[in-house]
């Protein structure tokens, strides 16, 4: 089913006026993890400043080590709410746990499953049964085949308003946190109907890489960019060191708005 063979024409999805996959650039920007009403607060009005629809935030971590800060739960995504309510923005969250969805609803404007959980068939299904839409990140060892099916997925349930995420995969190259695969973004948009995006920042794990990375993504077709805000990065709770402070992610903005990819 999201296979564009069976559909010719490009999904589009409205998110708060936000139509992905119209062919204009669309960004979802904002910290890692919510951390504090205070934190999420000064992100969502810089987000909202550049003219942005939609603000991100982890409330369900799935970290790597248990001893990490997990997140916190519904709890921060209440805060994430009334932070992007206060900004009229939209709430993109991840969660982890299929019985969360249903609470979960009420504060999110759209489900996002991360990386560790693209083949957790019973999240997908879940995902596939409620009106509200999926951002779907690539697992960090699938191939775009495994990821295509994981789409499915969810639209076999119903849901249909499903937008790709390539977030890097996992290679022998060290240089970057991950290896983005860059070239998967023309393949998801010739293969499937679906908008996709690229996120910068757990792809390259590097805050110097954001730029070129974002302008790569848009230039090859991506829908739009995904990258992470947080008021002061030095202190943040998880992915410390890639995350853009306020005045980066301005000159960050700045220089993708005037960047033609036709040029
Ligand atoms: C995230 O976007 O918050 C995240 C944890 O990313 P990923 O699932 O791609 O690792
Ligand atoms: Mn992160």
């Amino acid at each position: 089913l999201v296979s564009r063979k069976k559909k010719p024409e490009d999904t589009v999805i409205d998110i708060k006026g936000e139509k992905f996959g119209d062919g204009e650039h669309h960004f979802i920007m904002g910290p890692c993890a919510v951390e504090s009403y205070e934190q999420v607060s000064t992100v969502a009005e810089a987000v909202k400043k550049q003219g942005l629809k939609l603000l991100r935030g982890g409330a369900f971590k799935p970290r790597t080590s248990p001893y990490d800060f997990q997140g916190l739960g519904i709890e921060g995504l209440k805060i994430l709410k009334k932070a992007a309510d206060e900004h009229d923005l939209a709430v993109v969250s991840e969660i982890v746990n299929p019985a969360d969805i249903e609470q979960a609803v009420d504060y999110l404007d759209v489900i996002q499953i991360g990386a560790r959980n693209m083949q957790n068939f019973e999240l997908l299904k879940e995902a596939g049964s409620v009106n509200k839409p999926v951002l779907l990140k690539r697992g960090m060892s699938a191939t775009i085949s495994e990821f295509i099916n994981a789409a499915e997925y969810i639209i076999s349930r119903g849901n249909g308003n499903i937008i790709l995420c390539e977030r890097g995969i996992r290679t022998y190259e060290k240089a970057t946190r991950n290896t983005l695969d860059i070239s998967s973004v023309p393949i998801l948009k010739q293969e499937t109907h679906l908008p996709v995006m690229v996120d910068v920042t757990h792809s390259t794990g590097r805050r110097d890489l954001l730029l070129p990375a974002a302008k790569a993504a848009l230039a090859i077709g991506a829908d739009g960019v995904m990258a992470e805000v947080h008021p002061d990065p030095a202190v943040a709770l998880s992915d410390s060191a890639q995350q853009m402070d306020i005045p980066t992610f301005e000159s960050f903005m700045k220089e993708l708005n005037n960047f033609n990819v036709n040029a």
